[in-house]
């Protein structure tokens, strides 16, 4: 018995090192964040769902299964660093309705998100959060093991909130009890804080996601103020450095971006009213900024069609245009900036519409593609497998018909996704 093991674990062996499979992608043009450049007439070879080499007129060995993409532009997969994929269906926009479903629910309803967010064209994501802590941890190991199809997801598992405050399930009257997972992530000092990130740790996540002012999506939160105190924040960035995690915070008002960076987080999302002081500092610490500059139209398009409660679109108003112009602030003074769209808000599958608004409010196409792609990697930690088309990275590319370059709205429409070697859309 024993020797057959040995011979079968040879044969498998060989067959790994001869026969991984072998796939060559003929690139008409690809786009390289990486020397911000387009290079022409490209041959991509993959094995086993890595990229194996890159070159002009590289030979590809013969039986090769070849996809031709010669008359399409390639890109590396894009990376949204600002989602909520685990929250069920795109509702009507109130935290309240989450207690007409249960967690399973929720959990099923996000398979539709998932694949839907990867055939437009997002092989990644970092998911920052759900109300039913632990779904998108469930979302993702699903996609992992094969059992649904949808991009690759970095989970924060809960929202590190204080109580009452931009991640906490609020509008509730005082004694009704919320069940474990709704309430998982509420902290209110350094120390509560750090028991919380322990368990998040323990319970699998890849980074974490706390919120250091008020938000607009909330009631009874008001995104001008500032939650947590600068020694919580350091706490939460102190403890998940413990865990080898990084730290993202949700911030609109200028302390509670501030408080964020001088605590060490790796991106401040939203960064609404960002002055120029938290500029400067956010400079200093090398902390990326998430600006979700798209999704203003749709939370005024709900308002319209009269789904939005009337306290959040009191928050929103005039936000939306000072973020806007605090992005074209930001990208003038070169700071490090990252691509997320807080999908969710709006729809889920039209993340892409925000490039052409980054190149409305300042950036190049060519900084929109980076912020979602090299950039995207940076700031997960994964600069070695994502973000470029270069050997050793996944295999994560799309192609869109056009020149993104020249018109950067074609990303809209992405006509080829291959995950991991795997393709999942074709024209
Ligand atoms: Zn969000």
């Amino acid at each position: 018995m024993a020797k057959l093991a040995a011979v079968a674990a040879a044969i498998l062996m060989c067959f790994g090192n001869s026969s991984g499979q072998v796939v060559a992608v003929k690139a008409g043009k690809l786009v390289d964040p990486e020397s911000a450049t387009v290079l022409k007439d490209q041959i991509i070879v993959i094995r086993d769902g890595k990229v194996e080499a890159v070159g002009h007129n590289l030979p590809i060995p013969a039986g090769t299964q070849t996809i031709d993409l010669s008359s399409e532009t390639v890109l590396p997969g894009l990376i949204d660093c600002h989602t909520h994929l685990a929250d069920g269906t795109h509702g009507d926009g109130d935290p309240v309705s989450i207690f007409r479903k249960t967690a399973a629910q929720y959990a099923l309803e996000s398979v539709p998100n998932v694949k839907v967010t990867l055939e437009s064209g997002f092989t990644t994501v970092r998911d920052v959060g759900t109300y039913r802590a632990l779904n998108d941890i469930a979302l993702r190991d699903a996609i992992n093991k094969g059992y649904i199809v949808g991009p690759r997801m970095f989970v924060a598992g809960a929202y590190v909130t204080i109580t009452g405050g931009a991640g906490a399930d609020t509008g509730l009257a005082p004694d009704i009890q919320l069940p474990w997972d709704m309430h998982y992530g509420e902290a209110n000092s350094p120390w509560e804080v750090r028991q919380v990130i322990r368990k998040l740790a323990h319970d699998g996540v890849d980074h974490i996601k706390i919120l250091s002012s008020g938000a607009v999506l909330t009631h009874g939160s008001n995104p001008k103020s500032q939650e947590f105190t600068l020694e919580e924040l350091q706490a939460a960035v102190d403890e998940a450095s413990h865990f080898g995690l990084r730290v993202e915070s949700h911030a609109h008002s200028p302390e509670g971006i501030k408080n964020a960076i001088r605590a060490g987080v790796a991106s401040v999302e939203h960064a609404t009213m960002i002055d120029d002081e938290g500029i400067a500092l956010a400079k200093q610490h090398g902390t990326y900024l998430d600006m979700d500059i798209y999704d203003e139209e749709c939370i005024q398009e709900a308002g319209r069609q009269g789904l939005m409660p009337q306290d959040f679109l009191e928050h929103d108003r005039q936000l939306g245009q000072i973020q806007r112009d605090n992005f074209r602030k930001a990208v003038q003074a070169g700071m490090k900036m990252s691509f997320g769209t807080d999908a969710g808000v709006c729809p889920y599958g039209i993340a892409a519409k925000q490039f052409a608004m980054m190149v409305k409010y300042g950036m190049t196409p060519m900084q929109a593609i980076q912020s979602a792609t090299i950039n995207a990697a940076d700031l997960l930690g994964q600069r070695d497998s994502l973000g470029s088309i270069k050997p050793g990275k996944y295999a994560d590319l799309i192609a869109v018909s056009g020149d993104p370059l020249a018109d950067v709205s074609v990303l809209e429409r992405v006509e080829f996704v291959m995950k991991e070697g795997k393709v999942y859309k074709q024209r």
